[in-house]
């Protein structure tokens, strides 16, 4: 069985595009519209000669009520059924209430989690980045989805945790 890493996150925040950079496809609908990404949806992707899957998460509606405990149920499968966790915060907007209902979650896993700073698309955001420090997931990691910045570093700290 191949090992599964799990992008989770609250809607809008690139998952689906960094879903794209991974698997080096692109098969993951990316949407200005949050909520179109089917509950979940998984890619075989390698890195480095390695193969693994990575499972893309959403579906919410985009004023759905209830979208906090949504993002935290799916966090919780993630915490279940992967081998690691990839949660996915926009470094832009910073933590909102979602992200640290997700984070309060995931502080508890067992499953390596990871917190990755999205849209870090130049140096001038990297402050923002280390402002996710305060959602106690330990290093944040600066990338940004659309632009490949940082996506490869990000994917040699994944496959030294999977
Ligand atoms: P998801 O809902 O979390 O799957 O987010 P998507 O991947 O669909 O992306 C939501 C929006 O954010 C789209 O308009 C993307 O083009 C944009 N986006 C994703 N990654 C980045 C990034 O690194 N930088 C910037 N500036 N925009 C991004
Ligand atoms: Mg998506």
């Amino acid at each position: 069985r191949l090992p599964v890493l799990a992008v989770v996150g609250r809607p809008n925040v690139g998952k689906s595009t960094l879903v794209n950079r991974i698997i080096g496809r692109r098969e993951a609908v990316v949407e200005d519209v949050p909520g179109v990404t089917r509950d979940r949806v998984t890619y075989e992707a390698d890195w480095a000669g390695r193969r693994f899957l990575v499972q893309d998460t959403g579906g919410w509606e985009p004023d759905a009520k209830g979208l906090q405990q949504a993002v935290a149920r799916q966090a919780d499968v993630a915490m279940r059924t992967a081998d690691a966790i990839l949660l996915v915060v926009d470094a832009v907007v910073g933590a909102t209430a979602t992200d640290e209902a997700v984070a309060k979650v995931l502080r508890r896993s067992k499953t390596p989690v990871i917190l990755v700073a999205n849209k870090v698309d130049d140096a001038r955001v990297e402050a923002e980045a280390a402002a996710l420090w305060s959602l106690g997931l330990g290093e944040p990691q600066p990338i940004s989805a659309s632009h490949g910045r940082g996506t490869g570093d990000l994917l040699d700290l994944v496959l030294a945790t999977l």
